[in-house]
């Protein structure tokens, strides 16, 4: 593989290709400072992903917007029956949408919440599909490409559910997520599930109703045998809890209380074993508490000041459980095509490539349903993702999309020169 890597970093559509990359770098980063201005909360991505839209029309690219707002072309290749493969960067970004955004700049280095994860790929993503047109390359295989919604946090992978679930069931056979900078080659998904748990009851005044079942000591509860789950190294498993709230006063007893509740693994046999857990611990929870105060019941019950107003029947806590992610294990072989080719693509072209088996990223979504995927970095260097310090660094930038350009002419095949690596799927 890696001497067609070699002989397809020799065509002359490439070479010019990343000329152009090389020549319009300037371009690219102005149009990344561009986006990165535009809010793109994850499920409120609309205005920049219709401002991207409007990038690409204005440059000639007649894109599709879907039901959801991911955007892409379609580079038609040469042969039917040649691959298809799908590369996106995703528009989302997991500030909220009324924080300030400014790029500021110190020591080359510029700052600016998004500006690398994943604005970075967004634009840059743009750059590659004006290379790949005035440079003549023509894939054999059709390259579907552009920028997608929903990949962070609660956005739960929403555009790529879209994409494959609905409009895509068939005939994507490839996929490249840009997300993030660098040469890391990430070929599998970490699953996820998370919920938000309300436990809610009649509440009262934490003296003169003494004895009312108690929603914060239910969750209370529920939390500590949370904590103690045991779960196995490998396939990596973890668990956590990541918000809690409710309550209105020192002096009275919760009326409703929630958490939201994070459990992810590499192994899908793994996740379901804690998600099942997880469903007992509240049961159990909420039993014991409505159990402990059910048992005192004569003690206290005539204290009661909502006696009468609430029937006794109802001085229970309940729970609702909602589930707000669901991302699905992917796994994949180090041994897959794809990977192979990612590899040789980036020792061909000097890089050192760094490999993760497992990441929470768009590419869960076709790998768990069998497409070979990867996400892959693209040019420059980034730091600070998710923090209100993220950084960004404009240096080199086509160097970074040039290695994906070789990595699609490997994918898709090149007319005249080579045939696809990857099968098309049927
Ligand atoms: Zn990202």
């Amino acid at each position: 593989m890696r001497e067609l890597f070699d002989r397809l970093q020799q065509v002359p559509e490439f070479k010019k290709a990343c000329e152009i990359l090389k020549a319009e770098e300037d371009r690219t980063w102005k149009e990344h400072q561009e986006l990165v201005l535009i809010p793109a909360f994850s499920r409120f991505e609309e205005k920049r992903a219709l401002h991207y839209q409007e990038m690409l029309e204005a440059e000639g690219f007649k894109t599709c917007r879907d039901a959801v707002n991911n955007v892409y072309y379609t580079f038609k290749g040469t042969d039917p029956n040649a691959p298809t493969v799908y590369m996106t960067a995703h528009i989302d970004t997991v500030f909220p949408m009324d924080t300030p955004l400014a790029i500021t700049e110190k020591d080359g280095v510029y700052y600016c919440p998004g500006i690398g994860d994943d604005t970075a790929s967004l634009a840059q993503v743009f750059g590659i599909m004006r290379a790949i047109r005035d440079s003549g390359l023509k894939f054999k295989g059709d390259l579907i490409i552009g920028g997608n919604v929903g990949e962070e946090g609660l956005g739960d992978l929403y555009g790529m559910k879209h994409f494959f679930f609905k409009d895509h069931p068939t005939g994507i056979d490839g996929f490249i997520t840009v997300d993030g900078n660098g040469d890391h080659v990430t070929y599998g998904g970490t699953g996820s599930y998370r919920y938000e748990v309300t436990f809610r009851g009649p509440g009262g005044h934490s003296n003169g109703d003494f004895g009312m079942p108690n929603p914060i000591f239910a969750m209370g509860r529920a939390i500590a045998k949370y904590s103690e789950l045991d779960v196995p190294n490998s396939p990596k498993t973890t668990f956590s809890i990541g918000v809690v709230d409710g309550g209105t006063s020192v002096n009275s007893i919760a009326i409703t209380c929630r958490m939201l509740v994070d459990m992810r693994s590499n192994g899908k046999a793994e996740l379901d074993a804690v998600d099942e857990q997880f469903h007992r611990i509240i049961a159990e929870a909420v039993a014991e508490e409505n159990g402990r105060w059910a048992r005192d019941k004569e003690k206290y019950s005539d204290k009661f000041t909502m006696k009468g107003a609430v029937p006794l029947c109802d001085r229970v806590v309940e729970v609702e459980i909602k589930k707000v992610g669901d991302r699905p294990v992917a796994n994949q072989g180090f041994d897959a095509t794809i990977v192979q080719a990612a590899k040789s693509a980036y020792e061909s072209m000097g890089l050192e490539p760094q490999f993760s088996p497992a990441g929470s990223v768009d590419a869960n979504i076709p790998i768990s349903i069998g497409i070979p995927g990867l996400a892959v970095g693209c040019g420059g260097k980034a730091g600070g993702a998710h923090s209100a310090g993220e950084w960004f660094i404009p240096d080199n930038i086509s160097a970074g999309q040039a290695k994906l350009v070789l990595l699609l002419m490997g994918l898709l095949g090149v007319e005249g020169v080579s045939d696809p690596l990857l099968p098309k799927r049927g």
